[in-house]
Formats: structure tokens, sequence, C-alpha cells
């Protein structure tokens, strides 16, 4: 697989990257990145991700765009108010650059459906915002044997991670909040609310750790920081990395 010349041209800062290289384009236009969740972190992780030339999407969001979504949710626009937020997005990414594909679902994600929405995908991107789904979309990437970038945001903090269950040494998210939140919706961004570029800051580290562990074995860029919590402090402001284990007993990938 090789770029053509308008390709080269469109991605020209990245390829001059020796970190990235023409490698490393080539091999981001072959990925597939499934981004579950289409709110506050998958808008602006979405927007970079595409930006970066990654070949292919699939798009899950089951709910309709809020005039009050709009602070935060950047691939939206006034006109998109009551529209879907998969079928807004893949509008967003046709405009965008409409030499990348994308799939999209506006089904809910469940532990019944969440194995066949990511099949195919190199990388699942989360951005959902309960734990319910988290865990039943790491569950179905540790079936399907795909890492896993879970990032989330509230108030004026972020937590961006990346999680490959399937590996013999490596956490699943399961493995780093328990099973306490199954059956649990902990949405609290209504009423605690959220400094719109927390979700900005969060949302585009997510897609630039998915670029790493996408450039995985390619490039010198590619380390999937597998087990790595970063801890986003908007506050403060500052950033600090905790180190998750996995947990044999885990009932996702132990
Ligand atoms: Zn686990």
């Amino acid at each position: 697989m090789s770029l053509s010349p308008a390709r080269l041209d469109r991605f020209a800062r990245h390829i001059v990257l020796p970190e990235i290289g023409g490698a490393g384009q080539v091999a981001l236009a072959s990925k597939h990145v499934a981004v579950i969740g289409l709110g506050g972190i998958g808008s602006p992780a979405l927007q970079y991700l595409a930006a970066s030339g990654i070949g292919r999407f699939t798009l899950v969001d089951d709910d309709v765009v809020e005039g009050s979504n709009l602070q935060r949710q950047t691939i939206f626009t006034n006109r998109d108010v009551g529209h879907g937020k998969a079928t807004s997005a893949r509008r967003w990414l046709a405009n965008f650059d409409d030499a990348l594909d994308a799939s999209i679902s506006d089904s809910r994600i469940s532990s019944e459906n969440a194995g066949e929405l990511i099949a195919g995908a190199d990388l699942v991107l989360d951005g959902t915002d309960n734990f319910a789904t988290r865990l039943a979309v790491s569950d179905a990437c540790v079936a399907e044997r795909t890492p896993l970038l879970s990032a989330a945001v509230g108030r004026f903090q972020g937590q961006v991670g990346a999680f490959a269950g399937h590996l013999a040494d490596e956490p699943c998210y399961r493995c780093f909040v328990g099973d306490a939140f199954d059956a649990e919706d902990c949405d609290t961004c209504a009423e605690d609310g959220m400094l719109g570029a927390m979700a900005g800051w969060a949302g585009s580290f997510a897609a630039l750790q998915a670029v790493r562990a996408l450039l995985n074995g390619v490039s010198a860029l590619g380390d999937p920081q597998y087990g790595k919590l970063h801890i986003l402090d908007g506050l403060k402001p500052g950033l600090r990395t905790l180190n998750l284990s996995k947990d044999p007993a885990c009932k996702g990938c132990g």
C-alpha cells in the first residue's frame, strides 16, 4: 500500500516526524478504530483520529444530540440537535475527509451486542459515561483480543488508560474498577458538571494514546502503554500516571 500525492501532502507533518514516518502513516491508513460513545470524549477523539488518517471507523452511540451537548461535544453543531449522534458523526467525518470509511450503529451497546459491534477493529476507544457499558465493552475487547483505550472525564478531572486484558500479563478495565458497578449507571456528568475543554484534553489525549498503540511494532512512536492510567487534573493543572496490575481473579480476563 502506498499513499497518493494528495495523501502525502495531507499528512506531511506526520511523515516528517521520524517517530511516525511514511511507514507509520501507511499503517494508520490501514487501521480500523471503533469509537464507542460520541460525546465529550468521543467527539474530540474522533476529530484527531480522523485527522491522523486512520482509514476506517465504527461509530457507536444510541443518543440524540441535545443543545446542552454543544458546550463540549465538538463535532456537533446547532443543525445536529435532535438528530442521532452516530448519524451526525458520520456526516462530520464525510465532510472532513471522504477518503475515510465509517460504519455506524445507533444501538445501545451492551454485553449482548458489544462483540459484534467491535468485531474487526484494531482498537476500541471507549468514551461512554457509565460503568455497566464500559465493563461490557471491556469484556468484549478481552474476548475479541482487541486493545482498549478507555477515557473518562468529569468536572476538572480526566482519566485515560490503555488495556489489553487478552494478554497474559496485562490488566483489563475490569481489573481496574472491579465488578461493583456492573448493574449500575454511574453517570454523574449531568449533576456534577464538566469544563468543556477538559473533555477536549481527555479526548485528544486518548487519540494520542490510540495512535501510539496502533503504531506498536511499526514506528518509533509505537508503544501501547498497556496498564498505565493517566490522570489529568485541569485545576492544578497536572498529569500523573499510575501503573495498574492484572487481577488473577478478574472475571473479565483472569
Ligand atoms: Zn481483568
